[in-house]
């Protein structure tokens, strides 16, 4: 990629803006007595805002990720970092963006918030990239932002690398890949390429893999440049004390690996049995922390599950006949096992 110039993709009132500087900006460092920032001195836990800057945390992710500090943007959930993104670089009716259904729901729905078009160009049929497909619309300079979610939610598989690296040589916006599953597959990651693509953007998330989703931190990882623009506009304390403390916390835990293990070993037992049963369809190839599963009957599957108090996902919208399951613990995917048994049986009778 040649003379990649970001500036050119921020919108200019972005680029012309004047950051809010909070207390906490202005004045870095170690004090006695803190009256700067109207806080209430009467209690000793939660009464001052959280660091803007997010500086330890940031640290101990850099240090995990063989990343730099500079590199990594964190947000309340990678959602806000998402919004963030169609605000730094889409001008409302003007801009474009490019997705590929069946994916995500969300980069549509802040799209429309931020009144921005989006073109849909279909994963393949085996739900991957449709480069030549794409490629097409590279020439177009309204198109800013090119979203890819690898593992991808709701199919659970990752994107060839190759088709990814030619996304990134090809197309003159900013790329998104959305890695809110590598964690389940880690050799999978392009994280690793953002010193090479200055157009690349990797959002992580703490809300899968990790277990925290209630905590809300989500991260984008991408070059000091990007991440400073995502900086200039973020809403100054956007990730509490609360979860910059317990993310520190689970990161020195560090019983990832370990969740992951037992998550994937689950989800190997579920597919196995899942692919006995009558009726059943496809599962499809997961490297995330559920199935997508095609049954014959979809729609009656979900509600009988539903009846026997489980809930999962219904995408047969985006995928015919597809529900997508999440790995739960030992003791609750039995159960559902089972639940599904019972459903599928020849003289079970569907009501
Ligand atoms: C769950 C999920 C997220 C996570 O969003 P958070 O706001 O960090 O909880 C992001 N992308 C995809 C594809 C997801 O499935």
């Amino acid at each position: 990629m040649n003379e990649f110039d970001l500036n050119r993709l921020v919108r200019p009132n972005v680029l012309a803006m004047q950051p809010y500087s909070s207390a906490r900006d202005e004045f870095e460092g170690e004090a006695d007595i803190y009256l700067d920032a109207n806080e209430n001195p009467f209690r000793s836990n939660w009464n001052r805002y959280p660091d803007p800057r997010q500086g330890k945390l940031k640290q101990a992710l850099a240090k995990r990720l063989g990343l730099e500090a500079k590199q990594i943007f964190l947000g309340n959930g990678s959602d806000e970092a998402i919004d963030l993104l169609f605000r730094a670089f889409c001008r409302p009716g003007l801009d474009r963006v490019l997705t590929c259904p069946p994916t995500y729901g969300m980069y549509k729905v802040s799209a429309a918030v931020n009144d921005v078009e989006v073109l849909q160009i279909r994963l393949t049929s085996q739900f991957q990239i449709d480069v030549e497909a794409l490629e097409p619309h590279f020439e177009d300079e309204r198109n800013k932002l090119l979203f890819l979610c690898s593992p991808n939610n709701p199919t659970g598989n990752l994107m060839a690398k190759e088709d990814v690296e030619r996304i990134l040589r090809g197309f003159p916006g900013l790329v998104l890949v959305d890695e809110a599953y590598v964690d389940f597959a880690p050799e999978g990651s392009c994280a690793n390429w953002i010193d090479r693509f200055p157009n690349l953007v990797v959002l992580r998330t703490f809300s899968k893999a990790w277990g925290l989703a209630g905590l809300r931190l989500g991260a984008a990882l991408a070059s000091p440049a990007l991440v400073a623009v995502l900086d200039r506009i973020k809403p100054p304390y956007n990730v509490n004390s609360l979860t910059q403390q317990l993310v520190l916390e689970a990161l020195k835990e560090n019983k990832v690996e370990e969740m992951v293990a037992k998550i994937r070993a689950e989800r190997t037992r579920v597919a196995i049995s899942l692919s006995e049963m009558p009726r059943v369809l496809e599962i499809l190839p997961s490297d995330a922390n559920f199935l997508l599963v095609r049954f014959e009957n979809a729609g009656e599957v979900f509600r009988s599950l539903r009846e026997r108090s489980i809930v999962v996902r219904d995408r047969c919208k985006q995928v015919p006949d597809g529900l997508r399951i999440t790995i739960g613990t030992p003791a609750e995917n039995s159960r559902l096992l089972h639940a599904i048994e019972q459903i599928l049986q020849p003289d079970y009778s569907i009501h």
